[in-house]
């Protein structure tokens, strides 16, 4: 069906969580996986552009943002004139369930994360890992991190014709014992992949936000009822934006 004229805002009121992997939807129409594509704007610090997609799904590429990254580089970057939208939080927000979370305290400029993961495998185990969202450090610490699963999960998700470009060159991919997909790039990939997938959902706030985000064994549900109750606490909070001089939005020029 020809869906050329429909758009839908990459926006939490938009999102929803399905097997892994978040959703967009808007006016009947639905965008799978867009989680590492928004994660690789958000984590550059492009905050303006329209991505034009054919299908049901974002390409899962190598299964990072890397390819993103290298993308939005090669179309080049533009300073508008134009202040950034800044949520404004001063109080801590927090969501969990079942020993699950992700909470938000005010931490001067700048946001960082921490994230900690406990998956009882023996390559994976509990990692934990703290990074600052900055262009730099996410280009080079958390861009290149895959996203991981179980064969036999990947293998239900194919039966019912999602994951399509999910392989063994696109994913990190564990059996019971080992991984199936070859050398790591990181010995701490996967929660690196978890704090990429963090950032992902947080785009869908679009604004920046600084502070300290904490999060602990989520995933893309939580992640999601964490970015709706930052809204949500914001719009009980006076607006704020930065002068354009201090943080200028950012917007790639062109298509590659
Ligand atoms: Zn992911």
């Amino acid at each position: 069906m020809d869906r050329q004229e429909a758009a839908i805002p990459a926006r939490v009121e938009s999102a929803s969580t399905f097997d892994y992997a978040t959703t967009l939807s808007a006016g009947g129409v639905s965008v799978g996986t867009v989680e590492h594509v928004l994660s690789a704007a958000f984590g550059e610090g492009l905050d303006n552009c329209s991505i034009e997609l054919d299908g049901p799904e974002v390409p899962i590429l190598d299964g990072s943002a890397l390819p993103f990254v290298r993308l939005f580089h090669a179309a080049g970057f533009e300073r508008l004139d134009v202040p950034v939208t800044r949520l404004s939080l001063s109080e801590p927000v927090e969501v969990s369930r079942d020993g699950r979370g992700v909470s938000f305290q005010p931490d001067g400029p700048g946001l960082t994360i921490t994230y900690e993961i406990d998956f009882r495998h023996p390559v994976v185990g509990r990692q934990e890992l703290t990074v600052a969202v900055r262009p730099e450090e996410y280009s080079s610490r958390i861009a290149p991190a895959r996203t991981f699963g179980f064969a036999r999960e990947v293998e239900a998700l194919r039966s019912r014709g999602l994951a399509r470009g999910g392989s063994l060159q696109n994913a990190v991919v564990l059996d019971e014992s080992g991984i199936l997909s070859g050398p790591l790039r990181f010995r701490d990939e996967f929660v690196r992949h978890k704090i990429l997938d963090l950032i992902g959902d947080l785009a869908l706030l679009g604004a920046v936000l600084d502070g300290h985000i904490s999060a602990r064994r989520a995933g893309h549900a939580l992640h999601i009822e964490f970015a709706r109750a930052l809204a949500e606490a914001a719009t009980s909070a006076p607006p704020q934006t930065a002068s354009a001089a201090e943080r200028p939005r950012r917007r790639a020029t062109s298509r590659s």
